[in-house]
């Protein structure tokens, strides 16, 4: 996204696909051959996968950095743009809503676009603790991202809270600069692919305390250390908060977009939801058992590119 967009003249665009990560940009490239003109807007280039350190199973990638490939779903997208004569503009949406049959999508720099159509394809927002001492020491030794600010870290102790791929990945990083690594996993069981568990289990570095949660970060103006529930005081400089991800939808509250019971967008299965020429795809969806992966936010992207070709002919004929 090299521009932002206040440097636009055009308001109305027959799709706006809002979000630039693995599905949003998969959703661009197929607008862009079935020539519909459209905006993507995002914030984040790549979404979460440009945060993950490293990524193993995105065929054909056998092994990539997630800011590496993130640049290539931009890349690829952008290089069928001229087919659609559409844009990708820098921007943070904070309203859609709908008027007229037409969808109003307000953003952050105060542009106003309209759209017939919409693909959101926002992801999830990273879960806190919420512990003493989480709020007061984050960007002090407390942090929701290895690959962000990891590197900070190197040579010091640290922390990794979660038993999931992205606080195992984030602990192997970690250990390749860090002389000790602790992962605390609230369960006796991760849920990380076995394959990154057994590398965490040979590594030396890493100590993997089961059935522990943090119950408070302390320090005074860095971290210090954590308590655990069960009492224990245990000296870290750093500690990474990977423990998953929430839907947050409150840019589309007045559309009356149904959700699931853990506020996941309902969608049927070509990705349309109950709200007429409103798609959306990727991690913020309910769709294929929730799985959150890149090869399923690029079949759902595509689903949903293709669905909103067929929607758009529709109303236009
Ligand atoms: P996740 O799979 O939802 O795992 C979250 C982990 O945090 C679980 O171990 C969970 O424990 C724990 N947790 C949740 N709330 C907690 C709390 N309050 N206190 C302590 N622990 C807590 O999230 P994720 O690891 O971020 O992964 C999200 C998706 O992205 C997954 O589909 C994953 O496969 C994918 N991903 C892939 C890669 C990769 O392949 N490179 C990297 C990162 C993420 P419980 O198990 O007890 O619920």
């Amino acid at each position: 996204m090299s521009k932002n967009t206040s440097s636009l003249t055009q308001t109305h665009f027959p799709l706006i696909i809002i979000g630039a990560g693995p599905a949003g940009y998969t959703a661009s490239i197929y607008a862009s051959r079935y020539k519909i003109q459209h905006l993507l807007i995002g914030n984040i280039l790549g979404g979460q996968i440009s945060k993950a350190s490293v990524i193993e199973n995105y065929p054909p990638f056998k092994s990539i950095k997630g800011y590496e490939l993130a640049l290539k779903f931009r890349e690829h997208a952008e290089s069928f743009l001229q087919h659609s004569g559409s844009s990708f503009v820098f921007d943070t949406v904070k309203k859609v809503t709908k008027k007229d049959n037409r969808f109003v999508v307000e953003t952050q720099l105060g542009k106003h676009f309209t759209a017939d159509a919409i693909i959101l394809a926002i992801g999830v927002k990273k879960r806190q603790l919420n512990v003493p001492g989480e709020a007061k020491l984050m960007g002090k030794g407390v942090s929701t991202c290895v690959t962000c600010d990891g590197f900070f870290y190197r040579g010091k102790t640290v922390g990794v809270v979660g038993g999931g791929d992205s606080a195992a990945t984030g602990a192997l990083y970690l250990a390749e600069i860090c002389p000790k690594v602790y992962m605390f996993v609230r369960r006796d069981v991760m849920r990380a692919e076995p394959i990154w568990q057994e590398k965490i289990k040979n590594n030396p570095k890493i100590t993997v305390l089961y059935n522990t949660e943090v119950a408070e970060i302390i320090g005074d103006q860095k971290v210090e250390g954590v308590i655990t529930k069960d009492g224990k005081k245990i000296d870290l400089e750093g500690l990474f908060i990977e423990i998953g991800h929430y839907p947050d939808i409150g840019i589309i509250e007045e559309l009356g977009v149904r959700t699931d019971e853990e506020g996941y967008i309902a969608v049927n299965p070509d990705m349309s939801t109950n709200v007429k020429g409103f798609f959306a795809a990727g991690d913020i969806t309910n769709a294929n058992n929730k799985f959150k992966q890149i090869a399923v936010a690029v079949g759902e992207g595509a689903v949903a590119a293709n669905a909103a070709f067929n929607y758009l002919q529709r109303i236009k004929s």
